[in-house]
């Protein structure tokens, strides 16, 4: 566990904001990933109070508040409606229903951690990252972004006729992914993300080929991403994994039999 000096919560996003540009300081989500850490800080910035905890959905999208925890991604109607039941998948495994309270979306997103569920998932969406000061990039463009002090304020979600799966194989329940897939399809576009590689989730597109098989498209896809061994698994049971879960993503995504 970590020590602070000073805490304060926040009144608005440009005080959070200005606080946070010294590295002495510490901008904190649910602070289950930042307890686990050691050292001294100087001020913890808690940035709970500022309205941050809604999921909205309109018309065109849905906007999730950094400060929405994953309990209520995996529990909210509409966006689990509107996508098939993905975010409830890809985290109702993660540690336990208290964990879930307490852990963030912001702190999911902007730690890009390569085990992420959160962010395998929302690759494969038509998903914006709305930073304070940076404005707003795609979810893609972001994971490829250096570490700065901004704060990360909501995910945009459009709602853009994507149909949604997720899958993810752990050692044992509640452990961390050794291996995380999301595809999603929107018309004759395939939309592949694979995490847990084990580095973060990475997204590819591929057209949809008629008269070409599910599996042969699977593995195509599954060709363009890099693998990884660690302690959970080697890169080749990594790869041939994805190439099975990707298969029955398509097959389900595509109305077949799995
Ligand atoms: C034991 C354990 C097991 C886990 N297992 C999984 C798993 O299986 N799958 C999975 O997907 N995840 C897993 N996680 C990660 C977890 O789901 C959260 O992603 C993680 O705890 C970060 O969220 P937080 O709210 O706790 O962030 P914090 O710990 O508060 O912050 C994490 C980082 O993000 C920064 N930050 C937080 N919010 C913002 C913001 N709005 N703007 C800018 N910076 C911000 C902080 O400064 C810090 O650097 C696990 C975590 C732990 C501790």
């Amino acid at each position: 566990m970590f020590h602070a000096k000073e805490y304060v919560k926040a009144e608005s996003l440009e005080q959070a904001y200005e606080l946070n540009q010294k590295r002495s300081n510490v901008l904190v989500g649910g602070m289950m990933w930042l307890k686990m850490s050691s050292g001294n800080r100087n001020t913890v910035i808690d940035i709970s109070g500022l309205g941050l905890n809604q999921i909205e959905e309109t018309e065109d999208e849905f906007r999730i508040g950094c400060m929405c925890s994953l309990r209520d991604l995996e529990l909210h109607e509409g966006l689990n409606r509107y996508f098939d039941g993905a975010f409830r998948e890809c985290t109702r495994w993660i540690v336990g229903t208290q964990f879930r309270n307490g852990a963030t979306v912001g702190g999911s997103i902007f730690g890009r951690f390569g085990f992420s569920d959160i962010l395998t998932c929302m690759m494969v969406l038509d998903t914006y990252v709305e930073l304070y000061k940076g404005g707003t990039v795609s979810l893609e463009e972001f994971a490829q972004m250096k570490y700065s002090r901004d704060i990360l304020v909501r995910i945009i979600i459009k709602k853009d006729g994507r149909k949604a799966a997720y899958v993810s194989q752990r050692r044992s329940k509640t452990d961390f992914p050794l291996i995380a897939v999301a595809a999603a399809k929107k018309e004759d576009m395939w939309y592949i993300s694979v995490g847990a590689r084990p580095s973060k989730a990475a997204l590819v597109s591929r057209p949809v080929q008629t008269g070409c098989e599910i599996s042969d498209q699977a593995k195509e896809a599954v060709s363009l991403f890099s693998f990884g061994s660690n302690l959970r698994g080697s890169a080749d049971y990594r790869k041939s994994l994805a190439e099975i879960y990707v298969r029955r993503l398509m097959e389900q995504l595509s109305g077949e039999e799995a």
